[in-house]
């Protein structure tokens, strides 16, 4: 049974094992079983499902994990956590394999063929803070099977993810996340629910995949240039961001007229611009 949600065990733990924290591996343990038992709800995991925990720190979460799917696989960096898992907290679970790697580096692709038959997975993560956005962005650019992503973040990243055009927290995040999947806020997470507590607000958020993209595009990589470029000089016009950027070759009357064939005013600014507005600018440019 999973025991380790609450102060007590996680200190027992932590005391038994002698083990210190490291701030540069962005430690912050859950110690909140109704914050966990939101994270399982929102990830609506089955007993056909694989698994991907992505730092399982003392096994918190992963024992929630092993008794709600099928498989869980946790990567884990910190080998210092090793023996924690596979001989104490975890000991109990035959559906669990612990690996000791840095996630970044981890072929996940080869992993979804071989343990799933190239099935889509679900991730769940109470994420290290220092990396949400390569994580994120690098499984969703590179086209791991993924049924969902459920994750621990910064109040502030899943502010930005969800984002809707024009707001203050839209931007390049929101956009390129959207393109992808459709953003839901699960939970708001303080930080008293972690040891040691975080000096921000967090919280749980479900990125549910699309099968294909939500716009129709002809050059991604170039959408995302645009979408860059138009972000990068937030107050200037989209005239001037897309004309100024290093990432762009198009001249001043190329970028003007684009604008006005596509129905733009030619004071517009990048941050107004929905995902399906700047798709319809990408197929525009890449006929030039
Ligand atoms: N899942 C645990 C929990 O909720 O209590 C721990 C979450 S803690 C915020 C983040 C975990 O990710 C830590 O255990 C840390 O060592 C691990 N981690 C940090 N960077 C990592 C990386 N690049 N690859 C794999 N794990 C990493």
């Amino acid at each position: 049974m999973a025991n380790l949600g609450n102060p007590k065990e996680t200190i027992a733990i932590l005391n038994k094992y002698g083990f210190n924290f490291q701030k540069k591996f962005g430690q912050n343990f859950l110690i909140d079983t109704h914050v966990l038992e939101k994270i399982i709800r929102a990830a609506e995991i089955t007993k056909d499902d694989l698994v991907l925990e992505i730092g399982p720190g003392i096994g918190t979460m992963t024992q929630y994990l092993c008794e709600a799917a099928r498989k869980v696989i946790a990567v884990e960096i910190d080998r210092n956590l090793i023996p924690i898992l596979t001989n104490d907290t975890l000991a109990e679970y035959d559906n669990v394999t612990v690996i000791n790697e840095d996630v970044l580096k981890l072929d996940l692709n080869e992993l979804v063929q071989r343990e799933n038959n190239g099935r889509p997975i679900k991730i769940v993560a109470n994420l290290p803070y220092y990396i949400t956005t390569p994580i994120i962005m690098g499984l969703l650019e590179s086209h791991v099977p993924l049924a969902s992503i459920t994750v621990m973040v910064q109040k502030e990243v899943a502010d930005r993810m969800q984002a809707a055009p024009g707001g203050k927290d839209y931007g390049a995040l929101s956009l390129a996340i959207q393109y992808y999947a459709r953003p839901y806020i699960a939970a708001n997470v303080p930080p008293n629910c972690f040891m040691p507590r975080p000096g921000v607000g967090s919280a749980v958020i479900r990125l549910t995949l699309f099968d294909c993209p939500p716009v129709e595009v002809r050059d991604e990589a170039l959408m995302f240039r645009l979408i860059r470029a138009s972000f990068a000089q937030r107050r200037k016009t989209l005239i001037n961001g897309l004309t100024n950027s290093p990432e762009l070759s198009f001249s001043k009357e190329q970028v003007t007229q684009v604008l006005t064939d596509c129905g733009f005013s030619p004071t517009v600014r990048g941050e107004t611009l929905s995902l399906a507005e700047f798709a319809k600018l990408a197929n525009a440019f890449s006929v030039l």
